[in-house]
C-alpha cells in the first residue's frame, strides 16, 4: 500500500527517550517524525513522572522546613492548602517544559504525528490518529514509511489484578492529579515512586500506611542510608508493613477496606479514603505490533538491544524504559543520543559504567556504582569511607547534621567505584561521584579538589579524605 508520510527517522514515543533521539537525529540531518499518543512532548517523565512530582515534593519540603522553624525561633501557623492553586502551579511547571520542547521540535522541523502507532511491517507504521488533552481516537489513520525506526514507547505503572476499579484508587498518575486530599492512604509498593507520593500526601496531611512485599523499603541503597530516611520520615507513617501483601480490596461507601496476608498483616480489614499502587512499572514492548516488524519482545514485555541500542532488526532501534532496567529518564536520554548517532551513520554506543539513582523524598537519598551491599554479594574487596554530616557546618547550619557522605574504593587500584548520600539536595551532590567513576578519579583527586566551603558537596572531598589514610600507596 501506499503512505502518507515518508521519513527516515520514524521516532514511537515523545518521553525523555523519543524527543532526546528525535532532536539529535534531526541535529545529525535525518527528516525526522515523531509519534506521540498524548497531545504533548515530554512522554512520563515531563507529564505525569519526574516533572509534576518534583514540582510537589518542593512545595511539600517548604512547607515542612517552615514547620521546622520553631527550634530557630521562628514559628509559622499551620499552613492552610489550596489544593486547585497548587494543582494549577504544578500544572505550569509542566506546561513550562512540554511547551519548550514543542518550540524545540519545531525549530528542527521534527514533526509530530498524535496517535497510537503500531508496526504494519520493517518499514511502516500505521498510527491511529487521536485528539484533544486526552487519547480519544478520531478513526483517522496515517501510514507513515520509515528508513528507520527507534522505539521508545516507555512503560505504564502495573495495576494489580484484584484490585477493583475506583476513583479513590490511583497509581502515580492518578496521585499526581491531586483530586483529594485523603484523610488516610495506603501505598502498595515500598519503592521511590510509593515513597515520594506518600511524602507529597503526608506533607499535606494524609496519614499514610505502607504495604511492601520485600522485606525492605526503597531496595537500592545501603540500608545505612536508608535507616537515616526511616528515622526522618517515622512521623509520617502509621503503619509499614514489610513481607506484606495485600490479598482483597472491598470499594464500600465509606471507605476500602482492604485485606492483608504476611508478617506484617492486621487481622482485620484496614479502612482507607484513598490506595495508590506503585508496585512497580511494566516496559510498553508488547504494545507496538514488533511482531509485524520482526523485532523481539520478551514475555516481560521488553526489547532487548546491543550496545548501539539496535533490536535484532539492524535498521530498528529501542531506547528508553522499554529496553529494560533502571527506568530512569537520565538513562533514556544517553540511550536516545547513542541510537540517534549510530543511525546517522556516527561510531557511537552506550557505554557508561554506572547510572545514578535518587529518591527524591525527605531527606533524598542518592547512589551510584557498588553499594557495600553489592560489593559484599560479588565478594569485591572495597574500603569504605563515611563522612557524617554531623560534622559539616553548612549541613548543622541548615538543619541536616543527620545525612551522610559515603565514597566506596575499589581496595586493589583505590579508584571510587561507588557513593552514596543521604540528607537534602544528596542528588544534586552525586553527580560529582558519577563524574569520579567515570573518570576513574582514586581518593585523593576527590580529596584534593578544593570544594566549597561552607557546603553540602564539600563532604564529598571530606569522605575522600577519610578514605585517604587507608590508601596505602598514596603520598
Ligand atoms: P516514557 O516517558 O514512558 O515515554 C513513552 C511515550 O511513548 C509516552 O508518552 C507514551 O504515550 C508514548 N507511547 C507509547 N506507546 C505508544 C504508541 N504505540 N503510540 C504512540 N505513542 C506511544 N525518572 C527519573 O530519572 N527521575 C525521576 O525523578 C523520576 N520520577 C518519576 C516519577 C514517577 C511518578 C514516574 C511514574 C516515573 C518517574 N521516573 C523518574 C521514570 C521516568 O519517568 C521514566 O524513566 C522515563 O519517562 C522513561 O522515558 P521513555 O522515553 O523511555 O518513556
Amino acid at each position: 500500500g501506499g503512505s502518507d508520510i515518508e521519513c527516515d527517522m520514524l521516532v514511537l514515543g515523545a518521553g525523555p527517550g523519543g524527543y532526546s533521539a528525535a532532536f539529535r537525529a534531526a541535529d545529525l540531518g535525518l527528516k525526522t517524525v515523531i509519534v506521540e499518543r498524548y497531545a504533548t512532548f515530554g512522554g512520563v517523565c515531563l507529564n505525569v513522572g519526574c516533572i509534576p512530582s518534583k514540582a510537589l515534593l518542593h512545595v511539600a519540603a517548604v512547607m515542612d522546613e517552615a514547620q521546622h522553624m520553631g527550634t530557630a525561633g521562628i514559628r509559622f501557623a499551620k499552613p492552610t492548602v489550596d489544593i486547585d492553586a497548587l494543582r494549577k502551579h504544578k500544572a505550569g511547571v509542566v506546561g513550562k517544559l512540554t511547551g519548550g520542547l514543542a518550540g524545540m521540535a519545531k525549530g528542527r522541523k521534527v514533526d509530530m504525528v498524535r496517535g497510537y502507532g503500531h508496526f504494519l511491517d520493517p518499514n511502516h507504521v500505521e498510527v491511529e490518529v487521536t485528539t484533544g488533552d486526552g487519547q480519544d481516537k478520531t478513526g483517522e489513520k496515517k501510514v507513515i514509511r520509515f528508513k528507520q525506526c527507534i522505539i521508545a514507547a516507555g512503560s505504564a505503572a502495573v495495576h494489580l489484578p484484584f484490585i477493583p476499579k475506583d476513583p479513590r484508587i490511583v497509581d502515580s498518575t492518578g496521585a499526581l492529579e491531586l483530586r483529594q486530599l485523603p484523610a488516610k492512604m495506603l501505598v502498595i509498593g515500598g519503592g521511590i515512586i510509593g515513597l515520594e507520593m506518600a511524602t507529597v500526601y503526608s506533607s499535606l496531611g494524609t496519614r499514610i500506611d505502607v504495604v511492601e512485599m520485600m522485606d525492605v523499603l526503597m531496595a537500592g541503597p545501603d540500608r545505612d542510608a536508608v535507616k537515616v530516611w526511616e528515622k526522618q520520615n517515622a512521623h509520617r507513617f502509621d503503619k509499614i508493613m514489610l513481607k506484606t501483601k495485600t490479598t482483597a480490596v472491598e470499594a464500600k461507601d465509606d471507605g476500602l477496606y482492604v485485606s492483608f496476608e504476611g508478617d506484617g498483616a492486621p487481622a482485620e480489614p484496614v479502612k482507607y479514603n484513598m490506595i495508590l499502587q506503585s508496585a512497580g512499572r511494566a516496559p510498553n514492548g508488547k504494545k507496538v505490533g514488533a511482531d509485524k516488524a520482526g523485532v523481539i519482545v520478551t514475555d516481560r514485555g521488553f526489547i532487548p538491544v546491543d550496545a548501539q541500542m539496535r533490536t535484532n532488526v539492524p535498521h530498528i532501534f529501542a531506547i528508553g524504559d522499554v529496553v529494560g532496567q533502571p527506568m530512569l529518564a537520565h538513562k533514556a536520554v544517553h540511550e536516545a543520543h547513542v541510537a540517534a548517532e549510530v543511525a546517522a551513520g556516527e561510531k557511537s554506543a552506550f557505554d557508561a559504567t554506572v547510572i545514578p539513582g535518587v529518591a527524591y523524598t525527605h531527606p533524598e537519598v542518592a547512589w551510584v556504582g557498588y553499594t557495600e551491599a553489592q560489593a559484599k554479594l560479588e565478594g569485591k574487596k572495597v574500603e569504605t569511607a563515611k563522612f557524617p554530616w554531623a560534622a559539616s557546618g553548612r549541613a548543622i547550619a541548615n538543619g541536616a547534621d543527620y545525612g551522610f557522605t559515603k565514597l566506596i574504593f575499589d581496595a586493589e587500584t583505590h579508584r571510587v567505584i561507588g557513593g552514596t548520600i543521604v540528607g537534602p539536595s544528596a542528588g544534586d551532590m552525586i553527580g560529582e561521584v558519577c563524574l569520579a567513576i567515570e573518570m576513574g578519579a582514586d581518593a585523593v583527586d576527590i580529596g584534593k579538589t578544593i570544594h566549597p566551603h561552607p557546603t553540602l558537596g564539600e563532604t564529598v572531598g571530606m569522605a575522600a579524605e577519610v578514605a585517604h589514610g587507608s590508601c596505602t600507596d598514596v603520598p
